[in-house]
């Protein structure tokens, strides 16, 4: 296969690369490791397993972009009375005040998933390869008194059978780290840049998401909003998952749902296992939120520390505050690196917005204002 550009990695920031050179009318491969597309962004039943929210007020782009795609938004529900968790023999402390996030936060009806979905509508099928993981990329320069030829051999599995792709220009979309970890380069990088790369955390990475799904939010009927923190656990900070349909009427056709982050670290997770995590999960809500909460229609939970499309083991430990994301730092080793036709996106090289899916778009946008188009 011969293309212009291979982007490694169908999160937002690899699928808003395609979609930016799609309007450019360029030719692309975009290869994604896992069966589905989205990353870290992943909806399950109208659930969100990773993000769900964005923040009007501080991230333009995602807002913009969902706009563009006309997906209905609606705000955090976050009305009524908050709870902290302080003992594990005792009903939870109730705040009537509550707990307003500060900016607002919004979800995007039937999860962010449909911004996945949206963006795909745009692209042409053929470019986009699932199951496809890359393993290795190698620079060719060709010198000749007629020419000079330079260009990229993109080595992926697809389907489990290796293929090559010849290729201008890489744009890698994936986090930082876990390209440091499991890609090949040749030439190798620079060391100041594998060094950088393998000390970035990936973004939430190291987290766990618990949902239980009810037919109904029946804690706002006693004036809870759903938001909860908890000293105890397992799930440390709870918020109300309800479908954006979802009321308190028994005749609705959206349900009710909580979900929380799993407060106990990656590696006591992966010894306790899911199964256990999800039965002292739902305890607790009983705890918390009285009976009602005994009897949830499904559980689900998501840990992503042992996602291997994800995390890394370094990952394992979560970062103590959001990291200052960016390649600021080693722009000038970056420089070589480029000229190679080699390009870093993905949230985790976004200056401003690191981290966040506003990240996954900006560092997509920076890197489309450095490629040869
Ligand atoms: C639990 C959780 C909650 C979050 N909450 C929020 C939130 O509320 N708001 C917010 O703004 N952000 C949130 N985030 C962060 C947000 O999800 C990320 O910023 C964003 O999704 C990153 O997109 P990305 O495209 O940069 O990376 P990713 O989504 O990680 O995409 C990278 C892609 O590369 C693929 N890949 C990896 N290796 C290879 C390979 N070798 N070959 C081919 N493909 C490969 C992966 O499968 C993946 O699809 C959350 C994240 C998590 C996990």
């Amino acid at each position: 296969m011969k293309t212009e550009f291979v982007i490694i990695g169908g999160g937002l920031s690899g699928l808003y690369a395609a979609y930016l050179l799609e309007q450019q009318g360029k030719d692309y491969i975009l290869l994604e490791g896992r069966n589905r597309l989205g990353g870290r962004i992943y909806t399950e039943d109208q659930f969100d397993m990773g993000p769900s929210w964005f923040w009007p007020d501080m991230h333009p782009r995602i807002t913009q972009l969902i706009d563009e795609l006309h997906l209905p938004v609606f705000p955090q529900h976050d009305k009524g009375a908050f709870l902290f968790d302080k003992y594990e023999n005792k009903a939870p402390l109730r705040y009537e005040s509550g707990y307003a996030g500060s900016p607002p936060s919004m979800r995007v009806a039937g999860g962010m998933q449909t911004v996945i979905d949206g963006i795909k509508t745009k692209l042409t099928d053929e470019h986009i390869i699932c199951n496809a993981k890359a393993t290795h990329v190698e620079y060719y320069a060709e010198h000749s008194a007629e020419h000079q030829d330079r260009y990229s051999i993109v080595t992926a599995e697809i389907n489990g059978a290796t293929q090559t792709i010849q290729t201008r220009q890489v744009i890698f979309a994936m986090p930082l780290r876990l390209l440091a970890n499991s890609i090949k380069f040749t030439p190798a990088l620079p060391k100041q840049v594998q060094n950088k790369f393998a000390a970035t955390a990936t973004w939430m990475a190291a987290h766990a998401k618990f949902f239980a799904v009810y037919d109904t939010p029946f804690w706002r009927e006693t004036g809870l909003s759903g938001s909860a923190s908890s000293q105890v656990g397992p799930l440390a900070e709870i918020h109300d998952a309800s479908t954006i349909d979802a009321t308190n009427s028994a005749t609705s056709s959206g349900n009710g749902a909580l979900f929380g982050f799993v407060g106990i670290d990656a590696h006591t997770r992966q010894s306790a296992g899911n199964e256990l995590i999800k039965s002292l999960a739902v305890k607790q809500l009983v705890r918390m939120y009285g009976e009602q909460a005994a009897q949830p229609i499904d559980v689900k939970l998501v840990d992503w520390s042992q996602k291997i499309l994800t995390a890394t083991d370094a990952d394992k430990n979560a970062p103590s505050a959001h990291p200052h994301y960016g390649l600021r730092d080693i722009h000038s080793a970056l420089i070589p690196v480029n000229q190679q036709g080699w390009y870093f996106a993905g949230t985790e090289s976004a200056e401003e917005n690191g981290g966040y899916i506003e990240g996954a778009l900006e560092a997509a946008e920076m890197v489309m204002s450095r490629v040869k188009l």
